[in-house]
């Protein structure tokens, strides 16, 4: 059978190939606050939907002694503070994945005040000192433009994906649209990389990886709704079969 890309499965022996290369990880906070001479990667995960699958990640990277950025967004399906505090838990990172100017439909003295407010709500779980944009790619409105009107240095946060990594030194790759680096999928999402290497998929990265064909330093976002466990899949489908059958016998009952 062939193995499925994109399942916790194939994430989890994607993390033990970097470290048979010799690749340690690190939380981005853990990243740019110090010089770097051997091989890392900044793992980085932006929680956009069903925050219970970055539980499961970080369960994953806990077990292989690996600490993680999490970048929760603050929409009530998302923010989950069980959910936060399991992942501070299991020693990540945890921080704000913001998008103030959305929320507050382009009224930057709202956003701000709303982007030190829900900074306050993390820093409750964790002492959050960096910060993300949520992109969305239909969005109007671009949520790293609040920065130029205000600083996040303000704020006591000390970095920011899009502003404080050298993308001509730390390769950057994302699972967005179920591809790595498609790049006709998310707008935003996009950084001016230095590197022009193409990933096909999870094993076509393991490839390049086993061929020494990947750069020092590399940033792997993954979105953790992206990611499943196919015995859940299996499961929730053990489910439907359940209720079509209790429908059937309610149908058949009553037609007798
Ligand atoms: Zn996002």
């Amino acid at each position: 059978m062939k193995e499925k890309d994109y399942t916790l499965d194939t994430y989890e022996k994607l993390l033990m190939a970097f470290e048979r290369k010799g690749y340690t990880f690190q939380a981005f906070e853990d990243f740019v606050s110090k010089e770097h001479s051997g091989k890392a990667v900044i793992l980085r995960h932006d929680v956009d939907r069903i925050p219970i699958n970055a539980l499961k990640m970080a369960q994953i990277e806990h077990k292989l002694g690996i600490r993680a950025s999490y970048f929760f967004r603050v929409v009530p399906q998302v923010w989950n503070t069980a959910i936060l505090e399991g992942v501070v838990h299991l020693n990540h990172e945890v921080a704000y994945h913001y998008e103030d100017l959305t929320l507050t439909r382009g009224d930057y003295e709202q956003a701000i005040t709303h982007f030190e407010t829900q900074l306050a709500r993390f820093r409750a779980y964790y002492p959050s000192k960096t910060i993300c944009m949520h992109g969305s790619p239909m969005g109007r409105w671009d949520n790293r433009k609040l920065w130029e009107r205000y600083d996040y240095r303000d704020y006591g946060i000390v970095a920011e994906p899009y502003f404080d990594l050298d993308y001509s030194k730390v390769f950057y790759i994302t699972d967005t649209g179920r591809a790595w680096n498609n790049s006709s999928i998310s707008v935003r999402d996009k950084v001016d990389s230095g590197f022009d290497i193409p990933v096909r998929s999870t094993f076509h990265l393991m490839e390049l990886l086993a061929k020494d064909q990947l750069p020092d330093h590399i940033m792997i976002n993954t979105h953790p709704h992206r990611w499943f466990d196919p015995g859940l899949f299996w499961y929730r489908e053990l489910l439907l079969q359940n209720v079509k059958n209790v429908v059937k016998s309610v149908l058949v009952k009553a037609t007798r």
